[in-house]
């Protein structure tokens, strides 16, 4: 594209030209000095861009969007606060290894550099390091294709995270021939290269597998995001092994599986002799793979592209380290030759402890209770749910977190999107757009009261690209909770409570949103079913009890202990 008769283009026209040629579809950003052209110049090559109300909705936004496509998703921020803004949702999609690009501009380098205060002047790059996968930063409209191939690469190759690429004011208009622009560009040639694990790794694997008596298979989101469902399925199903889905693993294989082992998460854990990380990391959510909550005889076998991810908290007796689908291919060829033994008792044992869980579930479930509780108010959104198994359901909270995440089935891979490794709150309408844009399906968001004010303003973008998502506020007037008081006397609420009764449905109706108050589980089934059949924008506020929540959800144990109560 040029931007005058003299065939003459720029920094900014080439950059868009460099996304469109590598298959961009979407930009989510928020504009102003020095992209707004940028953004204008993309929707007129045919690139959709979604404007946020912040930068950090946008960039979650573009984060799992990386995980929903398997490309970068593309994040457009201004300087300086913008930046900063949107650096949140980097650094999550690098711990979360979703694959995203946030592209920002920058001020004048001689201004930055001597620190003489240019407007919002800061030196990004340097800031954004730490939080990225790889930063980098464009300063000639010659080195556009190579900086894009380089952030694409990043992005995607390996563990897959987060990049930031800087594009300065001075780049953006500098001019260059448009002949001699248009030979700069290219695609690179495949940025996430297939990676096979060793013959002899995938025997070792083998020979410690061949001597479990109690194994147990866990599904993490690398395994989602991999698209190793055909592959994941057969290790599992072919071979009857018990597994664990991880929560945005939920899915892969569907929760009602008799080999699900969901419900008996305690029970598995501490009695397996041999886990099978599939994708699925040794962190916090898996307290580190040591501890009471495990049998202190387990022997891991760990399925991971990042080699370094192996023995990082403690010893794998069979690192397995490459692509999941290449890896478990090879793994089915080699179990091919030499079945597994089979594990009835272990598998008898653990649908023993499901039966009796359920149970006790199920007591749960049917609680009458007014105000809803927890499990009155899942038991019907699961009713309406299983009535559509395809669509998205967006998750965040503490105990709208943990007990959606236990009540709501899953039933196929990539639907399920929550507060992932860093149990961080805000993705909810961030996620919801992505979701519904790169999905073309409907989305549900369950959130927390709390949860939902770290992004709700993006109910107004939700309702001016008109997206199928419904949210569903899970209003108990708190964080954990809405009764705790103020310890003091100066007659503020306390620390954790939100406003008495809030009305979260009012606000959709101020942008043409459908809006629903439900006090009980029918009035919250029809809402639901209503929202979800409107294909529009929906808010339901559902009104929880005050006085049910629990401190930090199943994670209060991580709270510094103290002597004072
Ligand atoms: P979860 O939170 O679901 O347990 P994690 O994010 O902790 O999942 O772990 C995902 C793991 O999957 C990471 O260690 C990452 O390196 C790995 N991973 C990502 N992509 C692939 C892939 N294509 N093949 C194998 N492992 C992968
Ligand atoms: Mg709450």
């Amino acid at each position: 594209m040029t931007t005058d008769e003299k065939n003459i283009t720029d920094g900014m026209h080439l950059m868009v030209d460099a996304l469109k040629m590598n298959g961009v579809e979407t930009i989510y950003g928020v504009v102003g000095i020095p992209v707004t052209d940028l953004a204008r110049h993309a929707q007129s090559v045919g690139i959709r861009y979604i404007g946020f109300r912040h930068e950090q909705s946008a960039g979650n936004a573009a984060a799992i969007s990386g995980f929903l496509t398997k490309k970068p998703g593309i994040c457009l921020t201004v300087s300086a606060p913008g930046f900063l803004n949107g650096l949140t949702a980097l650094a999550c999609a690098t711990i979360n290894g979703f694959p995203m690009i946030q592209i920002s501009g920058s001020s004048d380098r001689n201004i930055i550099d001597l620190q003489q205060g240019d407007y919002e002047g800061l030196d990004q790059m340097n800031i954004a390091k730490p939080f990225a996968k790889a930063a980098y930063r464009i300063n000639r409209p010659e080195d556009i294709a190579t900086g894009v191939a380089r952030a694409i690469r990043a992005a995607l190759s390996g563990r897959p995270g987060g990049v930031y690429l800087d594009l300065t004011t001075a780049m953006l208009s500098t001019t260059i021939e448009a002949d001699i622009a248009q030979k700069t560009l290219f695609t690179p040639i495949d940025p996430a290269p297939q990676q096979t694990p060793s013959q002899k790794a995938v025997e070792r694997a083998i020979a410690l597998l061949s001597q479990a008596k109690k194994p147990l298979a866990i599904i993490g989101k690398g395994a989602a995001y991999s698209r190793a469902d055909e592959e994941v399925k057969n290790f599992i199903v072919n071979n009857n092994i018990p597994y664990l889905p991880m929560s945005m693993a939920k899915g892969l294989l569907p929760d009602d599986h008799a080999l699900c082992a969901a419900s008996a998460r305690g029970f598995v854990l501490a009695n397996a002799d041999t886990v099978i990380l599939l994708g699925a990391r040794l962190n916090w959510l898996l307290e580190h793979g040591k501890g009471k909550k495990w049998n202190p005889d387990v022997k891991f076998i760990q399925f991971d592209i990042d080699a370094t991810e192996i023995d990082s908290n403690r010893p794998i007796a069979a690192p397995v380290v490459g692509d999941l689908s290449s890896s478990l291919a090879l793994m089915l060829e080699e179990l091919k030759k030499k079945p597994l033994p089979q594990c009835a008792e272990w598998l008898a044992a653990i649908k023993k402890t499901k039966d009796a869980n359920a149970a006790k579930m199920a007591e749960k479930l049917s609680s009458t209770a007014l105000p809803m509780n927890y499990f009155s108010a899942l038991k019907a959104v699961s009713d309406v749910l299983e009535k559509y198994k395809d669509i998205y359901l967006v998750n965040e909270g503490a105990n709208t977190l943990d007990n959606t995440r236990n009540v709501i089935n899953m039933y196929h891979p990539r639907l399920r999107l929550d507060c992932g490794t860093w149990g961080v709150m805000g993705i909810g309408m961030g996620y919801s757009i992505a979701a519904a844009v790169t999905g073309k399906r409907p989305v549900v968001a369950i959130e927390g009261d709390s949860a939902f004010g770290f992004s709700g303003m993006e109910i107004e973008t939700i309702c001016r690209y008109k997206l199928p998502v419904t949210i569903v506020v899970f209003n108990n007037n708190g964080i954990y909770r809405g009764t705790d008081k103020n310890l003091g006397c100066d007659g503020d609420p306390s620390p954790t409570t939100l406003t008495i009764g809030a009305r979260y449905d009012k606000m959709i109706e101020a942008f043409g949103g459908t809006a629903f108050n439900a006090g009980t589980p029918e009035e919250l089934h029809n809402a639901l079913s209503k929202g979800i059949e409107s294909g529009k924008p929906t808010l339901i506020n559902c009104v929880i009890d005050p006085a049910v929540g629990v401190e930090s959800g199943h994670i209060g144990n991580l709270n510094p202990k103290s002597c004072v109560k």
